[in-house]
């Protein structure tokens, strides 16, 4: 059988002149799980259109299409294509699982929540000559899942193809978070098993992982476990965790140990209401600047996450979320405008508010305000999100931030990791156009090495770090 599987550019990374790099970052792992249930003599195509020209002139039987909120009228508009001439279309993702009715006008079959168990069904069903309409994830489960597809991966084309997953979901229930929906009907959090998950990182060459888990410390006996068995390895890796796990218990010492260089951390807003308003429990009162100086003595740089538009927030936001960033050394900092996506707890309390501007997707990109605003207006809130961008990302503010850090290591990396992120687009999108991104992960790979704290040339063992609470 010939499969087809598809990846569509997002709405804001469609255009074939200008390739953003974050876009062209991670290979579609989410097609390439899936694809390990075909069997050997399927002919497989996995298409990411990210990082090539989509293909459309084919003619396959299967057709598997991955759907995100900003890529979901293009993915409509392939799948109804594939169709047409005759092709048995599946669609699945994120976007699917919160609006199927919608999507299942475009779809001989949809997937809901994660595709581990259905797929496997499907595919028996299908060869049955009797699949449903509609597959829905109750069995959630890592175990015995096979080895991810990756010989399908154009590795060349993507700057991290070292991308992991080694967990599925997110212990907690953030309200602007796709994370519950998706997962609705079973189990929200769940691992694989730790020796599973250290013979993928084996299978994996070179030395650079990216963690793509939404909160890679969420489990810490499993964290904990994963990252003894790391150690030793040789590996430089990054990965998202909370605030609260970066100042619990040592397990950010055992990952700095197996090899964590930078972290993702969703601080999202400084004020109390609005981690009410966020349901963001496990950030209130916790001590963020703890948690920064934690990460820096480790020498893990930070990506620091932050939303903007929650309703306490007033015109000030900016410009303090933008000088605590600076301040505090924050190396990247991802910025977004508050976005109620389907299926969240916070489109259901915005709907029922009457405060749902647009139900055009494509706008739904965090970048662009698709709700009613209280104390900013839309264009304070588009316009304030433009200006921190610009403003954390200016030379002087790049520099300010380096030269926060203790060691000489740390200064030069937070400067060559936040400028080359920023400041280097042109050349990341030659690199991205011409397929040699790849060429650039050894200069990734030399920013992530070990930064050694300036008083002890160590990271600490839990028993100094034992001793240095008790000092
Ligand atoms: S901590 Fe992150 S991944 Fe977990 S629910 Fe909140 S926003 Fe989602």
């Amino acid at each position: 059988m010939k499969v087809k599987m598809i990846l569509p550019a997002l709405a804001e990374a469609e255009s074939p002149f200008w390739r953003p790099i974050k876009y062209s970052l991670f290979p579609p792992l989410g097609l390439a799980t899936l694809a390990a249930y075909l069997s050997e003599e399927d002919e497989i195509d996995l298409q990411d259109q990210h990082v090539e020209e989509l293909n459309l002139n084919d003619n396959p039987d299967l057709v598997i299409i991955q759907v995100y909120i900003t890529n979901a009228y293009w993915a409509y508009e392939i799948a109804d294509r594939y169709r047409k001439q005759g092709a048995y279309v599946l669609l699945g993702g994120l976007h699917v699982t919160s609006l199927p009715d919608e999507a299942s006008q475009h779809a001989d079959t949809i997937f809901l929540g994660p595709g581990e168990a259905t797929f496997p069904q499907f595919l028996k069903d299908f060869k049955n000559k009797e699949p449903k309409k509609v597959y829905s994830s109750s069995i959630r489960t890592l175990d015995k899942i096979p080895p991810i597809r990756r010989d399908l991966i154009k590795r060349s084309r993507y700057l991290v193809p070292n991308s992991i997953v080694v967990t599925r979901g997110c212990p907690h229930h953030c309200n602007f978070c796709y994370k519950d929906a998706f997962f609705e009907g079973g189990k929200g959090f769940y691992t694989q098993v730790v020796d599973d998950a250290l013979a993928e990182i084996d299978r994996l060459p070179g030395k650079h992982l990216y963690f793509l888990d939404d909160h890679l410390l969420g489990n810490s006996k499993f964290a904990g476990e994963l990252f003894e068995g790391m150690t030793g390895m040789n590996r430089v890796f990054q990965g998202a965790a909370t605030v609260d796990s970066v100042l619990r218990g040592n397990l950010i010492e055992k990952a700095a140990r197996a090899g964590l260089r930078s972290l993702f951390v969703g601080f999202e807003t400084f004020s109390t209401a609005n981690l009410k308003q966020s349901n963001k429990k496990q950030n209130l009162e916790k001590d963020y600047i703890a948690a920064v100086n934690r990460l820096h003595s480790l020498g893990i740089m930070i990506n620091g996450s932050f939303v903007f538009g929650l309703d306490d927030d007033d015109k000030d936001v900016f410009k303090r979320t933008v000088d605590w960033g600076v301040k505090n050394s924050i190396t990247t900092s991802t910025y977004h405008v508050l976005t109620p996506y389907p299926g969240t707890q916070l489109y259901k309390d915005m709907e029922s508010q009457g405060r749902i501007l647009t139900r055009n997707w494509d706008l739904y990109d965090t970048r662009n305000v698709v709700y009613q605003t209280t104390n900013l207006t839309a264009d304070e809130l588009k316009n304030g999100y433009d200006w921190a961008y610009r403003e954390f990302y200016s030379w002087s503010n790049i520099f300010k931030g380096s030269l926060n850090h203790e060691s000489h290591k740390h200064k030069l990396k937070h400067l060559f990791y936040s400028g080359g992120w920023k400041k280097f687009e042109p050349i990341w999108n030659f690199l991205i156009k011409t397929k040699n991104l790849n060429n650039m992960l050894p200069v990734l790979e030399a920013i992530l090495t070990k930064v050694k704290p300036k008083d002890d040339l160590a990271i600490p063992t839990e028993a100094k770090l034992e001793f240095m609470k008790g000092g």
